[in-house]
């Protein structure tokens, strides 16, 4: 297992006091499987990815990432654990403006000590990017510089691969063309992918299907 998720809870603080988001979610992921993660806006997905992320920290339950328990991790064992086993791709693309694209895409996996060179041509490559490498961020197309979300995050070879409404700001022919490289390439690297989406095209081109509801997984 790639991904187990057990009773996981999660309350904020709200103006009625508190209201609880997640309510017991339970869910696994084997290793190379691609799951989509559906649901009503505000429903809590976003927490979720977070949580299992090691971006935030669930008030009950357990998360465990390649067999790695997030609750036990300190700041450094989470940051680490972002940088090599999980790896997160937003709708916003995160790049960094002043490093080339060729240093975006090295940049996580120099992090994660798995900088690969011949890797990271085979990913420009296969991502339609190899002529763009010099160029700066603010050169790119919207598609291109999620492409180059996509490459960073799958050269520091993680385990997990979380996706949040990954192509939700690419028209919808760019985006299916995006997903289609995303997926290829997870499948090359075994990695596992499991997607945040209101998309049905895309829910429907992964393995499985959860939704999230009532702060359960259904
Ligand atoms: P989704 O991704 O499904 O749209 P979210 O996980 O973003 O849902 O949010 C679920 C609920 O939790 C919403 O009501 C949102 O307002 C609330 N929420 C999310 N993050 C926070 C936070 N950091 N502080 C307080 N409330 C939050």
């Amino acid at each position: 297992m790639v991904l187990s998720v057990k009773d996981v809870a999660k309350s904020y603080p709200s103006a009625e006091g508190t209201s609880a988001v997640l309510r017991g979610v339970d869910l696994e992921m084997a290793a190379g499987e691609t799951l989509a993660l559906t649901g009503e806006s505000g429903s809590g997905k976003s927490t979720l990815l977070h949580l299992i992320g090691g971006l935030d920290t669930a008030d009950n339950g357990s998360i465990l990432v390649d067999g790695r328990d997030v609750a036990a991790l300190d700041d450094t064992g989470r940051a680490a654990l972002r940088r090599s086993v999980v790896s997160v791709i937003f709708q916003q693309f995160n790049l960094i403006p002043s490093l080339s694209v060729q240093a975006n895409i090295a940049f996580q996996a120099r992090l994660a000590g798995v900088y690969d060179p011949s890797h990271l041509t085979h990913l420009a490559s296969k991502l339609g990017l190899s002529s763009q490498l010099d160029k700066y961020p603010e050169a790119l197309s919207g598609g291109q510089q999620q492409r180059v979300a996509i490459a960073r995050t799958l050269a520091a070879r993680p385990k997990l691969v979380l996706a949040d409404e990954p192509t939700g700001n690419l028209d919808e022919a760019t985006a299916a063309e995006v997903l289609d490289q995303m997926l290829e390439l997870v499948t090359d690297t075994g990695a596992g992918l499991l997607v945040v989406t209101h998309s049905p095209v895309i829910a429907a081109r992964m393995g499985r299907r959860v939704h999230l509801s009532q702060g359960r997984l259904a």
